[in-house]
């Protein structure tokens, strides 16, 4: 037996927040099917090419936030290009209201922009 309404959300994108800006980037945001193994190869300034040069600059970062979805999910939140509004860390928790494109049941949170 195959569950197929798995496999639509078999991964995680997750939101990196930076300590520091880099540049003009505050943020990170991605998607991996194995966010741990994705961390360790974030902390080692692999995987991503802004991972890479902020993990040169020295500057620490924090995984603020993850949310259960695939790509299309990713491409949704990244259309916002306002990270740090849905940034728990820059945002507080008015931040969570926002980007809950994943979660139907919560589609009565106003979607402030
Ligand atoms: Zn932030």
């Amino acid at each position: 037996m195959r569950d197929t309404t798995k496999q639509k959300n078999s991964g995680t994108v997750y939101l990196i927040h930076f300590r520091k800006r880099y540049k003009h980037a505050g943020h990170y945001l991605g998607f991996t099917e194995n966010l741990d193994k994705r961390i360790t190869d974030h902390l080692c300034g692999m995987g991503a090419r802004l991972m890479e040069v902020v993990t040169e600059a020295n500057i620490d970062w924090k995984v603020s936030r993850t949310w259960r979805g695939d790509r299309n999910l990713e491409r949704r939140l990244k259309r916002w290009h306002n990270a740090a509004l849905l940034c728990p860390m820059c945002a507080g928790e008015e931040a969570l209201n926002r980007g809950n494109f994943a979660q139907k049941v919560q589609r009565f949170v106003k979607h402030t922009r």
